[in-house]
């Protein structure tokens, strides 16, 4: 007998749990001389990864985890999403041809200011010529593929502790109305800059006030029915590691 897809990937949770995902955080997929910050990993691993996840866990759509929480859904046993922040063109030009090839979905959360060619973030500055942005144009082209979706990650990306609440709302309320604009769609899913708690904790009324219906950090953890707060999901960053490690990473963050 020929089992279905779904029950086979876990979507019954056979132990009768309510189920469990991770979010998992990447930046960029492209092969770099130089990479002060340990952003980007080569396209070769990403693909050897997502290649692995597709047979392991159970790959879903953020938009669909969050969903499913709103709704108190049952959640897959092991279940994965797939993030990038802020906006780099590698991130279309060359981690979404991988995604398409493996049927992965991903979001990606796109600061608003380096839509202009010329505009560099705080960590740039030192050598400008190592980051490239994703331009309106490509976005709006990559928002129509029915894998990708595209979520908020403010105008400048600020330390969001740092601003009052007035500054804040213009950073996060400007980034998406801008987003829903070049895409046409509506942006319902955020990502904190720099994601620490004191930034989270912070902001997430404004985050909230600007219409989000959830938002991620970047403090590692499990998602489940129980313990997810829609505007604080947690997030685990595996993007230096060679896949088999990466695996048993997440199995070990699964619980075994
Ligand atoms: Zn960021």
């Amino acid at each position: 007998m020929r089992v279905a897809g779904h029950a086979r990937r876990g979507w019954y949770n056979r132990r009768g749990g309510p189920g469990s995902a991770i979010i998992l955080m990447y930046h960029r997929v492209a092969d770099v001389s130089d990479d002060p910050h340990a952003l980007a990993m080569a396209p070769q691993l990403f693909q050897e990864q997502l290649a692995a996840f597709v047979r392991e866990f159970t790959v879903l759509p953020l938009q669909e985890l969050v969903g499913r929480l709103q709704r108190r859904d049952v959640l897959p046993r092991y279940g994965l999403c797939v993030t990038f922040d802020d906006g780099y063109a590698d991130n279309f030009t060359t981690a979404l041809p991988i995604l398409r090839a493996c049927g992965v979905p991903g979001t990606f959360f796109v600061a608003g200011a380096g839509l202009d060619a010329a505009y560099r973030y705080g960590w740039e500055h030192h050598a400008p010529d190592l980051y490239e942005h994703v331009d309106a144009e490509t976005l709006a082209a990559a928002a129509a593929d029915p894998l990708v979706t595209i979520g908020g990650h403010t105008m400048t990306h600020p330390h969001l502790a740092q601003l009052n609440y007035r500054q804040q709302l213009g950073e996060i309320a400007d980034n998406r109305r801008m987003l829903a604009d070049i895409t046409g769609q509506a942006v319902t899913l955020f990502a904190y800059p720099f994601g620490w708690v004191e930034d989270y904790r912070a902001s997430r009324q404004a985050v909230a006030d600007a219409g989000y219906a959830a938002a991620v950090t970047t403090t590692a953890g499990l998602v489940t029915r129980r313990s997810a707060d829609l505007l604080e999901l947690p997030r685990e960053d595996v993007h230096a590691m060679p896949a088999d490690a990466a695996v048993a990473f997440l199995r070990h963050a699964f619980g075994g």
